[in-house]
């Protein structure tokens, strides 16, 4: 059944599938939560659930999968759903004024098959103040038969005046081992590889579902190459890495990359759960770092890494920051001269 396939956030689906039940729906909702975690896919599982032709009269809603109307949803060529997202192929996508106009016409009609019509707005908080103040019209008098779904990730960038016309639904990062379990269903790879997924989309599945281990296990040999005492003892090799980096524009990735490893190497450090720990194929290297490093330096690298991270828009000199980063990293690892430990 497709409610139940979709993971960890049973308690949404029941609050609406309830709401539905009593007659007490609201004409908006506002799923919020972190990003690629199943808020659109939830929507969407929802509308078909709304809409399927398989439903018992009286029985609580739910989605059979199959049926015309569950197929049209999933295709998004359902007469009776309406779905707006920003347009990708612009630099900064926006939902436009005219994207909001078409929609409103439409939900003026009543359904043409289905008892609602539904509209999706995915990542909500990218409408422009134009399109935002269109919305808020229809939702200050919904026609009956609409039922809106906002999606966001960033729900304090969306107006006041839209929040409070919509009932908020928070959406949880999923635990993860129902991460794991849904990428044993849906994906054929080897249990190592779901658990470096896991670990790496932190729950995000949405993200864990289409990345290639393969190539994350390229980024983190890159990872654990620099991080050798030979590479990060010589000031040359770190210099030539933050040019190489800088210049092939990937400082931000490696930048993450390091951030990743450096808790890894607080996580023994503190005596923490190993099985949080990403490079557990380099467990000796951690292992030797974390016997010397200096946890409040490493701690104070990280806020850097995160600051980094927020003033990147600004120009900020991107080859500098990562020298800087990982001749602390250097400084902060090296208690004693490296190269009496390589
Ligand atoms: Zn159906």
């Amino acid at each position: 059944m497709p409610l139940q396939d979709v993971i960890g956030h049973a308690a949404v689906i029941a609050s609406i599938q309830r709401a539905e039940a009593s007659n007490r729906l609201a004409h908006a909702y506002l799923f919020h939560g972190e990003a690629s975690i199943g808020k659109r896919l939830t929507a969407v599982r929802l509308t078909q659930a709304f809409h399927c032709e398989q439903r018992q009269d009286g029985a609580v809603i739910d989605a059979c999968g199959v049926c015309r109307s569950c197929r049209h949803v999933e295709a998004s060529t359902h007469p009776d759903f309406l779905v707006i997202e920003p347009d990708s192929e612009q630099a900064v996508p926006q939902i436009k004024i005219e994207q909001i106009r078409e929609i409103e016409q439409q939900i003026m009609y009543r359904p043409l098959i289905a008892e609602r019509k539904i509209c999706l707005i995915d990542q909500a908080d990218r409408m422009t103040i134009g399109a935002a103040n269109a919305l808020l019209k229809t939702l200050e008098e919904p026609p009956d038969h609409s039922l809106f779904f906002l999606i966001s990730s960033r729900p304090a960038a969306l107006p006041v005046t839209i929040r409070s016309r919509c009932q908020a639904l928070r959406f949880t990062t999923p635990p993860r081992t129902q991460v794991e379990a849904a990428l044993i269903l849906k994906r054929e790879i080897p249990p190592s590889d779901t658990r470096l997924l896991a670990i790496i989309s932190e729950g995000r599945l949405g993200d864990a579902l289409v990345a290639d281990p393969a190539e994350i296990r390229a980024r983190q040999r890159e990872v654990m190459e620099l991080i050798r005492p030979q590479t990060l003892g010589s000031v040359t090799a770190i210099l030539a890495q933050a040019e190489s980096s800088a210049k092939s524009d990937r400082v931000p990735e490696l930048l993450s990359w390091l951030t990743r490893w450096i808790r890894d190497v607080i996580i023994l450090q503190v005596g923490g759960d190993r099985d949080h720990i990403l490079f557990a194929e380099d467990l000796e290297t951690l292992e030797m770092y974390s016997k010397h490093a200096d946890t409040d330096a490493l701690l104070d690298i990280l806020c850097d890494i995160e600051q980094t991270d927020r003033q990147a828009t600004r120009h900020l000199n991107l080859q500098m920051a990562l020298e800087q980063v990982l001749l602390r990293l250097r400084d902060a690892c090296t208690a004693q001269p490296v190269s009496q430990r390589s």
